[in-house]
């Protein structure tokens, strides 16, 4: 399938040879609970040190080494053909570029964090096919305790007679080792006078099994620069005391498309800021710079809507199965949608002339198309992709923290400016 995800993961390991990837990250979840005092057992997740390929087309067995037994769960899913597996939290400590090549089904393979508690496994596959078994070995005669997967060819018919005839349920945690320490949960709000600053929610694309784009090693990934990048906006914008940030994650954890727009609805939020990193594939030109998207039923070129159709994937790459239905399908809040849609573009155009000032944009810096995250219809939401991991250059600021700093000022005055206007008209409304 010449997807552009895939085309990606081509781009990413044509480039990938040496450099160290998901096992060198320093976001894995465990390392993520930051300087806060954490229990000692929260690192004490079963390790996976190594996993594996071996057979042919007609027949491949997954094996992934781990320091201890764990539970699982494995399922197929069609459209792209994927076999998904949910197993407790786990630390991945593979060796770099594991999963890029394939063999025999396996085209290849993802994992990360779902969940606090739950990790996945994300195989895709090259054609239809089966989980035959899967079983847990216990540590005997000099090897480690191992999860095997065993992967059988089907015929289309065959695998979509198999599957599970209703939409699988949301993330949650599947499994649950009793032995697993789960990381604690977010601390409750401190009790106090309402908190009524605007909420800004940013968004950090990707995360856990779902990398994103990536043209090198782990530091190119798109799920961590966008992190890093997202973490370093909240930050910025936090110090005036005038909004309240709410990130949609601030670990290495996979957050489905519309549970994303669903934080921000829930938050009432002022601004949705989605922060992504684009990469052209190999041979398709060399575009560089960053460009600001809008949500639009029709995109506003081809290329606003490969991304969109892109990122839109973010879903179906991490085992997610999307529901077909819209976020939000009441006719009645198209009113609000289009006011909000007023707003978003506004802001965007706000945000270019701040953006522009700091780093260097695409060509053609506004563009539109259809992206699942920016359908909240009461949240204006802005999709920003900061520049390109296959342009040189742009890999150079992405990785820069002066440039990062620049940019992510110029976003803040951006958003200062436009709520200061907006919050001025609603109040004298
Ligand atoms: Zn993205």
């Amino acid at each position: 399938m010449a997807s552009r995800a895939n085309q990606h993961v081509l781009l990413g390991s044509a480039l990938l040879c040496a450099a160290a990837i998901l096992c060198a990250l320093p976001l894995s979840a465990d390392a993520a609970e930051g300087p806060a005092p954490v229990p000692a057992v929260v690192s004490n997740f079963p390790v996976a040190s190594d996993a594996r390929l071996a057979g042919d087309p007609s027949q491949t067995r997954f094996v992934l080494d781990l320091d201890k037994p764990i539970q699982h769960r494995a399922f197929v899913l069609a459209d792209p053909y994927r076999v998904v597996v949910d197993i407790p939290q786990v630390s991945f400590r593979l060796p770099a570029g594991v999963g890029t090549a394939g063999r025999g089904l396996v085209k290849a393979f993802r994992y990360g964090l779902v969940m606090p508690g739950g990790s996945r496994i994300v195989l895709d596959l090259t054609g239809p096919a089966k989980v035959a078994t899967s079983y847990v070995l216990e540590a005997a005669n000099g090897q480690p305790a191992r999860l095997v997967l065993e992967l059988v060819e089907v015929d289309r018919t065959t695998l979509l007679k198999s599957l599970t005839p209703e939409p699988l349920p949301e993330l949650r945690p599947a499994v649950v080792d009793a032995n697993a320490a789960v990381a604690p949960a977010v601390p409750a709000k401190p009790a106090g006078p309402p908190d009524n600053r605007p909420v800004i929610v940013i968004d950090p694309g990707h995360g856990g099994p779902d990398n994103g784009t990536q043209a090198g090693g782990s530091e190119f990934m798109e799920k961590n620069l966008v992190l890093t990048f997202g973490l370093a906006l909240r930050d910025r914008i936090e110090k005036s005391g005038k909004y309240r940030v709410v990130m949609t994650r601030s670990d290495d954890t996979f957050i489905p498309l519309d549970e994303r727009v669903r934080i921000a609805r829930n938050e009432s939020a002022a601004l949705l800021v989605s922060i992504h990193a684009d990469a052209l594939p190999r041979g398709e030109g060399d575009a560089r710079g960053a460009t600001i998207y809008t949500l639009s039923e029709k995109a506003s070129d081809v290329e606003a809507e490969r991304l969109a159709e892109a990122e839109n994937r973010s879903d179906a790459i991490a085992g997610v199965t999307m529901s077909e239905e819209p976020v939000v399908a009441d006719i009645l809040i198209d009113l609000t949608q289009r006011e909000t849609r007023t707003f978003s573009n506004r802001f965007a155009r706000v945000l270019m002339h701040e953006m522009k000032t700091a780093a260097r944009m695409h060509k053609h810096p506004l563009k539109s198309a259809g992206f699942r995250v920016l359908k909240a219809p009461d949240v204006p939401s802005v999709l920003v992709e900061l520049g390109y991991v296959s342009n040189k250059g742009d890999r150079e600021h992405l990785v820069s923290e002066s440039w990062r700093n620049r940019t992510v000022s110029s976003m803040s005055r951006a958003i200062d400016a436009f709520l200061a206007k907006r919050l001025v008209s609603a109040g004298s409304k």
